[in-house]
């Protein structure tokens, strides 16, 4: 059958998929990036995971797999399909896309960067499914963002587009890996909020979840710092909003998982801050951390469409 492969590289594990042409995932598989080897390893750790499920299909489906997308933290140049620079990798110009191609027998490879591949898939496959206009917005242990435009993800000029994370919504606030002061993700990540409840509740192993669960049984302190973290992620995402005005914000990533406890609050204090500003809904992701293979998947089969027309 024929199929592609798909591979969400991150941190410390890696997701991968035989994907058919309907999106049918064929085979699943995960496996851990080994960067405590090193770069180099990761690399390695890459190619031979692609070659043993390229030998999977071969075996399993009749037929290898004819292109296969990979998406990758960090700083991505998907024209050129090199990783430019990956911290929590260690990576500085790794030309992925062809050490891909070379081992898994020249087919086409897609690189693509980590969030945008995610919300590439909730776009067109997940919460966002038709929408025109969307911006994809994972609060993990950072932010990060997609903006999706027809189908597609705008990456810009450099590949710098969506760091909604690092828009100053606090100039006087706390310091960011970034270099700046402030930023939304120092202060409404899943990171940040577990941070916060930490030091309020005294508690040194409270998390972001646990914070959630606090506010839900109506505690005052948890209340403060949810609310807190809320009124900045809304201030943030005003910011995208006015320049971007799209039909729908999906929000995923950890600080999601609360549900309701965190859309109501944040619809409100949306709705509170614009002005002329048409509302866009305002929504959860549907594809939790599978959405990055999702999309990897995704970006193999545009290639192959893409290199049949031209
Ligand atoms: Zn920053």
């Amino acid at each position: 059958m024929k199929h592609v492969i798909a591979l969400d590289v991150g941190g410390t594990g890696m997701k991968a998929a035989l994907v058919g042409a309907d999106g049918t995932l064929l085979h699943e598989a995960r496996r851990a990036t080994g960067r405590e080897r090193g770069p180099d390893a990761v690399v390695e750790s890459i190619l031979s995971f692609a070659a043993d499920l390229r030998a999977h299909g071969e075996e399993h489906l009749g037929e290898s797999a004819v292109a296969a997308g990979v998406a990758v933290p960090g700083i991505v140049d998907a024209e050129n399909g090199i990783a430019v620079y990956a911290a929590n990798l260690g990576w500085h110009d790794v030309p992925l896309r062809d050490q891909l191609g070379e081992r898994l027998g020249k087919v086409p490879v897609a690189l693509g960067h980590d969030v945008r591949t995610g919300g590439l898939a909730e776009g067109r496959i997940g919460a966002g499914k038709g929408a025109d206009r969307f911006l994809f917005v994972p609060l993990g242990t950072g932010i990060a963002g997609a903006i999706g435009i027809a189908g597609t993800i705008e990456a810009g000029a450099h590949g710098y587009a969506g760091e909604i994370g690092h828009i100053v919504v606090r100039p006087d606030g706390p310091d960011c890996g970034c270099g700046q002061r402030g930023c939304l993700e120092t202060l409404a990540s899943a990171s940040a909020v577990s941070r916060a409840w930490a030091a309020a509740s005294g508690d040194p192993a409270a998390d972001a979840a646990d914070c959630a669960k606090a506010v839900e049984s109506g505690d005052p302190a948890a209340v403060r710092v949810w609310q807190d973290a809320v009124d900045a992620l809304a201030a943030g995402l005003v910011t995208a909003l006015t320049l971007l005005d799209p039909r729908m914000l999906i929000i995923g990533g950890g600080l999601a998982e609360a549900g309701e406890t965190l859309f109501v609050p944040l619809r409100a204090a949306v709705e509170e801050r614009v002005t002329f500003q048409k509302l866009p809904h305002i929504v959860p992701a549907a594809l939790g951390d599978t959405a990055g293979c999702l999309g990897a998947g995704l970006l193999a089969w545009d290639l192959l469409s893409t290199e049949v027309s031209a």
